[in-house]
């Protein structure tokens, strides 16, 4: 499951579990994008959304996080990743691609989404507001790849989320506890429309000293 994760939320955890719960995935591997090439601006430091990524995964044994995209510097588009994980695990092992709804629907503008279907099948969570049938007509090669899976309607999104942050609204159900306390001790998203008070690697957005820079920690 890629994503942004900026932050990860319940709508995330929700979808990647009830798709490992139906499809019966041994795996779900959750790798944050670098710098998305979709939303080249304001987006938050990679080491905070991995971080907070790890921190919401990790009490359930069958979620991973992936530094595969965070590491390689520059945009990475999601058929590279999928080619290097198809590189790792060999053919015989089963790869799906989870993704909302909404995600499928932008299939169109990623680089190359024949070779994309052909490295993965495609799990789509149905979002509230969102239906596949625009891509299952758009994009031939999807047929027979695309696993729809309903999940409860949550209509949570990390950009309703900042935005709640930036107005002072409560979070605390919306994301795990530990992701709500992460943001506020790095002072995420306190500018409306993402300001991002960290350095890539190092910021520090208040009180001088209480946190090691990023780059100093070891991120393996
Ligand atoms: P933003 O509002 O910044 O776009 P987002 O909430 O859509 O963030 P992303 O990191 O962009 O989160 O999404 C990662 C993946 O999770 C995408 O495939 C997206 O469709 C899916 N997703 C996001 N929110 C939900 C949700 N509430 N239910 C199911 N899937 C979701
Ligand atoms: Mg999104």
């Amino acid at each position: 499951m890629g994503g942004t994760f900026d932050p990860i939320h319940h709508g995330h955890l929700v979808a990647a579990d009830e798709a490992r719960w139906q499809l019966d995935l041994e795996q779900v591997l959750f790798i944050p994008t670098g710098q998305p090439w979709q939303k080249p601006v304001g987006v938050t430091a990679a080491e905070d959304r991995y971080l907070m990524t790890v921190i919401a995964t990790a009490s359930n044994p069958a979620f991973v996080v992936s530094r595969l995209e965070i590491d390689v510097p520059g945009p990475t588009y999601t058929v590279d990743t999928l080619r290097r994980l198809r590189a790792r695990l060999g053919p015989e092992t089963r790869l799906f691609f989870v993704t909302g709804a909404d995600a499928i629907l932008q299939i169109l503008s990623w680089k190359d989404p024949e070779e994309m279907f052909a490295l993965a099948e495609l799990i789509a969570a149905t979002r509230p507001g969102h239906d596949l049938s625009d891509l299952l007509g758009a994009v031939p090669t999807a047929a027979g790849r695309v696993h729809s899976v309903r999940i409860p309607a949550l209509a949570i999104s990390s950009t309703d989320i900042r935005a709640r942050v930036a107005s002072g609204a409560p979070i605390q159900y919306l994301v795990p506890e530990g992701v709500a306390h992460y943001i506020e001790k790095r002072g995420l998203y306190r500018e409306p429309g993402g300001g991002d008070p960290g350095e890539p690697g190092g910021g520090d957005p208040g009180e001088p000293g209480d946190l090691p820079p990023l780059a100093d920690r070891d991120p393996r």
